[in-house]
């Protein structure tokens, strides 16, 4: 009998339970999670259910009644403190051994905090639990002052967000443009103009040097060439740090995630680890990557799944995201590596056109604003490796069908 424990109960976690199952795993499944709630997913938070638009039921990834028809045990609120390797248990916070027989680490990843003076300060937030946007949704409403630190794709959801609910919001970047790290020029300089046009202020090029606060509150952001920002809450959005500590004081490889392969195996054969805290293989790009995304974590808790219940592994994927803003809906496929060209499908004023990042004639990344089959298209073509006509590609009028012939 084969008791899969699995460490973390996120959106990585709770899909490979539910996964084990389907895929006919007949030994016990615990699933082990130092979040009080169930398993949920965390893009809603700073989109839909930030705006009230979506109910705390919406946010389960599946209802508690799905792991107790399965005998999936569930533990929420439970800390796992170590990982001891020889014996195969894991300690608890509280002391408690529980053992296994394989090891699934979903421990995902944390917001990244901002080494300055005043980031305790109270209204000084983050964003990466539920708890996290309870705390920004009770204070943001008509008239108050959202300062968002970091202009990525979690930084711009709660500017919207935020719009949507009458508040005045101030973005603060240290990169000259948005979404620097993440997102081709053209996109980064589209997404400003939309917010912008909505009544987000953006300060680029300038980092936060201190918080300020009134009887512990958060009163003022102090930037680094002085200028000084009133505000009423702080979101900090800049980065996640992968929750790698377990791992690594187990004596598992990690570098900026831990390491595994195309299976989601750890250099430890009793020990998988899926989702945002892996650095894990893209043979696509002949590279390794931690991605911090939903699909990904989806595909790995398949792998995982796989592996454990001795199926064939499911068909590598091209890496993909997506992020809603106001009317906007972002889909990405594929990553900008080795581009040399850049094509712009549809008239960006129109807010329905696709950039493709190319190496010759071949699609490596696409960013699909409104444009479904854009992005469904160049999906298939970056995982077919398959050259492209530059004419066709870049005339919409031609369908990604014929494009792709
Ligand atoms: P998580 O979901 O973070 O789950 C890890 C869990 O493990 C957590 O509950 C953590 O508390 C727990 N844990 C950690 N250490 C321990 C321990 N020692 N013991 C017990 N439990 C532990 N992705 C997209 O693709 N599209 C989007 O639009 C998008 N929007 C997002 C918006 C927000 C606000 C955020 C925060 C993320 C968004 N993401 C989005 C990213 C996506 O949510 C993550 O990629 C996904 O949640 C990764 O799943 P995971 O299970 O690896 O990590």
């Amino acid at each position: 009998m084969n008791r899969i424990l699995i460490v973390g109960a996120g959106h990585a976690g709770g899909s490979a339970a539910a996964l084990l199952h389907q895929y006919g795993h007949t030994g016990p499944i615990t699933l082990i999670g130092d979040e009080p709630y169930w398993p949920y997913q965390r893009p809603p938070l700073s989109k839909a259910w930030l705006k009230g638009e979506a109910g705390e039921d919406e946010l389960q990834l599946r209802p508690p009644s799905f792991y107790e028809e399965r005998e999936i045990a569930v533990r929420r609120s439970a800390s796992i403190v170590a990982i001891d390797r020889e014996a195969k248990t894991v300690r608890l916070a509280s002391g408690e051994q529980v053992p296994y027989d394989s090891l699934i680490l979903a421990t995902g990843a944390r917001a990244r905090l901002l080494p300055i003076p005043g980031a305790t300060l109270g209204g000084v937030l983050a964003l990466r639990t539920a708890a996290d946007a309870e705390a920004l949704k009770a204070r943001l409403g008509p008239g108050r002052r959202l300062l968002v630190v970091g202009g990525g794709y979690i930084g711009l959801e709660a500017a919207a967000s935020a719009r949507a609910l009458g508040a005045q919001v101030t973005v603060v970047e240290r990169e000259p443009r948005l979404l620097a790290r993440v997102a081709g020029e053209a996109l980064s300089g589209f997404f400003h103009a939309y917010h912008v046009q909505r009544g987000v202020r953006f300060v680029l090029g300038a980092s936060v040097a201190a918080l300020e606060g009134e009887d512990g509150q958060v009163r003022a952001a102090l930037l680094d060439h002085g200028e000084r920002l009133p505000c009423d809450v702080a979101l900090i959005g800049v980065g996640a740090i992968p929750n790698q500590e377990l791992a690594q004081a187990a004596g598992l490889p990690c570098q900026d995630g831990v390491i595994v392969d195309g299976h989601a195996r750890t250099a430890d054969p009793a020990i998988y680890a899926i989702g945002d805290v892996t650095r894990r293989p893209l043979p696509l790009y002949g590279r390794d990557f931690r991605l911090e995304s939903v699909p990904s974590a989806l595909e790995q808790a398949k792998q995982a799944a796989a592996s454990l219940t001795r199926r064939p592994p499911p068909a590598p994927e091209v890496p993909w995201f997506w992020s809603d803003q106001y009317d906007l809906k972002l889909q990405i496929a594929g990553l900008p590596f080795d581009v040399d060209r850049l094509v712009v499908r549809g008239d960006p004023s129109s807010i329905r056109f696709a950039v493709f990042h190319l190496n010759g004639q071949v699609i490596q990344a696409v960013e699909a604003v409104n444009a479904p089959a854009e992005f469904m298209g160049g999906r298939l073509l970056i995982g077919a490796r398959k050259p492209v006509m530059i004419e066709k590609l870049a005339d919409p009028t031609v369908s990604m069908k014929e494009v792709a012939a």
